[in-house]
């Protein structure tokens, strides 16, 4: 095909829309240029989105306009009024969006070609162009399906615990088999004008995969499947970008594809399991019943905040290991006002992060980057660990899971192998929560029956708030 003036300067703005995003996701890498990381990416979806539709004419100026409007205010909603707590449930819906995208532009572009096909001349689908568009409409229905699903279970409209049945995989796996069969039917057949119904079958099957997929999955491993359905999506939308012969889905899918799926196996080394035991293992559903069956922690020591003050002030070093808790309360700025009082009267003070700590990858991060705690105070698990046996004071706050010693030693628990935060081996450790309450996981913490172990009960931003005015007073 020769270049037109008018290919020749789409594919610039595409070429620049890569670049942009390659660089956004370099930026990304490090908490301190991951804002700046995020506007390029965003200044490159634009570029993309803009040239594509001015480039190739598809749509009228007014519904441009319109979908850009609408398009801007539901992310502006969103940005500002969903939690960060709930940051989860938002990117599986995100996803979810992309993926039905990905399946109905496949979709679009199936019926576009059968309707050529009905004028009869010929094969309207090649066969490289079928496989990528049956690939892309299941893959894309996939994480659709299942991204609802994950949402779902996040936000807790449905139960968040892991559903499984008897024979629950084989009922999988032959629905899967015959929506192979349906997509081989449909590329073999190379498009002659059939009766439609095939296509139909197939996405119908690829939808019920997805629900099928997500239900039983549950407990810790929903930030996994998440990460798995995001490197779908991107999988689906680089196929449709073959479909189409367009170049910044090919780049965009891509870049989408191999970073979840990097994240996914990333995120499943950190909880130490398998991708495939995160798929099938239907973590959680037992859990509560094995870790929780003595009645939950007995032995406990509480604290008062004058008690916690006068070892925090007096400590050379104290470790903050900050978790969900300290999200849901909002504790962060309070936790940098405790870390500067403790500053100046010469303690060190480092923050422990556990790579899934909160509900979302670098959360913890976010949070305390937002409290302008400095990056260079914060320490990855493996780097902090050795440090908690010559520390005086660990100060978890709102953390639980991740410093569930279970996890080390005891062989029946759920989270047995997951690396933890090794808290208990510092002099002495403070637990920041409301309650005996378990974590995520939902299952208990022998951690706080521990002789080194006090428990401060209270919302932890007024935990802290109270430790603050007690060390000043120290
Ligand atoms: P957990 O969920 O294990 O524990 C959080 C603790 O915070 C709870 O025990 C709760 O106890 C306490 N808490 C809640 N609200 C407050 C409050 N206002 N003030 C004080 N304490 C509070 O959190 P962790 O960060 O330790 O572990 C994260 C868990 O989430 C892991 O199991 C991880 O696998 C999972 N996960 C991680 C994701 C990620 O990508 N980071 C995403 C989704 C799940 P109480 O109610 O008694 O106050």
């Amino acid at each position: 095909m020769t270049a037109t003036a008018g290919s020749v300067w789409l594919d610039a703005a595409y070429l620049v829309t890569g670049i942009l995003f390659i660089l956004g996701l370099r930026f990304l890498s490090s908490p301190a240029t991951a804002r700046f990381g995020n506007r390029i990416a965003a200044v490159g979806m634009l570029i993309g989105l803009l040239s594509t539709l001015i480039g190739t004419g598809i749509v009228s100026w007014w519904i441009v306009i319109v979908g850009v409007v609408i398009g801007t205010l539901v992310g502006l909603v969103a940005a500002l009024r969903v939690k960060m707590t709930a940051m989860p449930q938002m990117v599986a819906l995100f996803n979810g969006a992309g993926g039905g995208a990905a399946a109905l532009v496949s979709t679009a572009e199936f019926l576009f070609r059968m309707q050529g096909a009905s004028f009869a001349h010929g094969i309207a689908l090649p066969y490289d162009q079928g496989l990528t568009i049956v690939l892309s409409a299941i893959i894309g229905s996939i994480s659709f399906a299942g991204s609802i699903i994950a949402f779902l279970k996040l936000q807790e409209v449905m139960t968040g615990r892991p559903i499984t049945y008897v024979g629950q995989q084989i009922v999988n796996g032959l629905i899967a088999l015959a929506t192979v069969a349906f997509a081989a039917f449909i590329v073999t057949l190379h498009g002659t004008p059939e009766p439609l119904w095939p296509f139909f079958a197939m996405l119908g099957g690829a939808l019920v995969l997805g629900v099928l997929f997500v239900l039983p999955i549950g407990g810790a491993d929903m930030p996994v499947i998440i990460s798995l359905l995001n490197s779908f999506t991107g999988l689906a939308v680089a196929l449709t970008g073959l479909a189409l012969a367009n170049n910044v889905l090919i780049i965009s899918g891509a870049l989408v594809g191999a970073s979840g799926t990097l994240l996914t196996i990333l995120m499943s080394r950190a909880m130490n399991r398998s991708l495939f035991n995160v798929l099938f293992g239907a973590f959680g559903a037992v859990s509560s019943a094995g870790a929780t069956a003595a009645g939950g922690p007995q032995n406990i020591r509480t604290a008062t905040v004058d008690d916690v003050a006068t070892m925090l002030a007096y400590a050379n070093q104290v470790i903050v290991v900050p978790g969900y808790g300290m999200a849901v309360a909002q504790a962060q700025h309070s936790v940098k006002k405790l870390a500067d009082e403790l500053e100046k009267r010469g303690v060190t003070v480092k923050y422990a992060i556990h790579p899934v700590a909160g509900r979302m990858p670098g959360h913890m991060n976010v949070l305390l980057a937002e409290a302008n705690v400095p990056y260079p105070a914060l320490y990855d698990m493996d780097d902090i660990n050795p440090e908690f046996p010559q520390t005086d004071v660990a100060l978890v706050i709102g953390a639980n899971d991740v410093t569930n010693p279970a996890a080390r030693n005891v062989a029946s628990s759920p989270i047995y192998g997951m690396p933890i935060l090794d808290v208990d081996k510092a002099g002495n450790v403070v637990v920041l929560k409301r309650s005996m309450r378990s974590g995520f996981a939902g299952i208990d913490n022998p951690l706080y029956e521990m002789p080194n172990t006090m428990m401060l009960f209270g919302d932890a931003k007024a935990s802290v708030d109270d430790l603050v005015g007690a060390v000043k007073a120290a």
